[in-house]
Parts: structure tokens; C-alpha cells; sequence
């Protein structure tokens, strides 16, 4: 396996006849598979466990492409993980530039953008921790899966990290705009 590019595959072997398949499992790292609040760590390498199949005019890519993702609880803060495991059934041929297909270059299939796109689609945009996160509690920022502080009217649990990050609430601006400006 190249070490240097572990997701590209030498594919003239297989062009030599339609329908000739075969299977490659590639793994490796990948910089920037990120979004705001989630990302694949750096140390953690993406896996794509797919059959390589000749058609006419390239080869096509089905299987498995499989991450961990790790990030900060939306509701609580704490630390979140998970695995995505991703289906992928793409096409790569000679006149492919990433968007209908992906390019076929001579003869070498490049698995790592496939990995790519198909990773940065389904990172979680709201990562928690679990399903049943009860989150921060507004009102004295104590961790609701710990123990319940008490307080009452809970509101909207995904509001409660909003708050704890500072966002400025409404005493705030009133008092900033009675102060006198530079006009
Ligand atoms: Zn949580
Ligand atoms: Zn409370």
C-alpha cells in the first residue's frame, strides 16, 4: 500500500474487462474533517471498505466508509463522541471533476476526496453526548445529568448552552445603549 496516498488504487488491472470487481480496504488520515462544533481527531483514520467495479467508461465505488467523530455536547458541553458508518456508491470516470463523478486520472482512483465529501456530509451538526441529554440548567448552570438543581421553569434545554456561553441577554444592551455615544 502507498503510505504517502493510501486511498488512491491502481485501477488498469481491472479496466481490462467490464465487470471485473474487486474489493479494497484503504485507511488513512485526512486533514480538515471539520465543522464548528465536531470533527474527526487528528490521530483517527477514516476507512473505506469498498468493491471496485469496471464499467464502461470507469469504475464505479460502492461500500462502506466508516469515521469516529468527536466534539462538545450541544446541550451540556461535555465531551461527545461517535462512529459513522456511510454508505457510498459513486462513479469515477476520466472526465469526472468532482461533482457529477469524480476524475479518473491514469488509471488510479482516488478514494480520499470520496472519503472526504462523504464524511463532512453526515458529521453531526448538533453533537450530544447521548439521546437523552438533559443538558444545563438556565437558570444556575448546574449539569441536569448530574443532579437536579432545583430551579424552575426550565426552558428550552438547547437555549441553556447559549447561555452559558455569554451570549449578552437583553439587561445588557439596554445598558450599553443608555450610555452616551460618541455622536
Ligand atoms: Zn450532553
Ligand atoms: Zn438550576
Amino acid at each position: 500500500m502507498n503510505t504517502r496516498h493510501p486511498f488512491v488504487v491502481h485501477v488498469a488491472k481491472l479496466r481490462r474487462a467490464v465487470g471485473t470487481r474487486w474489493n479494497e480496504r484503504r485507511q488513512g488520515l485526512i486533514e480538515g474533517l471539520e465543522l464548528a462544533d465536531v470533527a474527526v481527531p487528528g490521530h483517527a483514520a477514516p476507512v473505506a471498505d469498498v468493491v471496485l467495479e469496471s464499467v464502461l467508461g470507469g469504475v464505479s465505488v460502492t461500500g462502506t466508509v466508516t469515521a469516529s467523530w468527536a466534539g462538545e455536547c450541544r446541550r451540556c458541553l461535555a465531551p461527545a463522541s461517535g462512529v459513522l458508518e456511510l454508505e457510498v456508491r459513486e462513479l469515477y470516470t476520466e472526465e469526472g471533476d468532482g461533482d457529477e463523478t469524480y476524475p479518473l486520472v491514469d488509471d488510479e482512483v482516488d478514494l480520499e476526496p470520496l472519503v472526504r465529501d462523504a464524511v463532512l456530509l453526515e458529521l453531526p451538526l448538533a453533537p450530544l453526548c447521548g439521546p437523552d441529554c438533559l443538558g444545563l440548567c438556565p437558570t444556575c448552570g448546574a449539569d441536569r445529568n448530574e443532579d437536579a438543581c432545583g430551579c424552575e421553569a426550565p426552558r428550552d434545554p438547547r437555549w441553556g448552552a447559549l447561555d452559558v456561553l455569554g451570549v449578552p441577554d437583553a439587561r445588557v444592551e439596554t445598558e450599553s445603549s443608555r450610555s452616551p455615544g460618541p455622536r
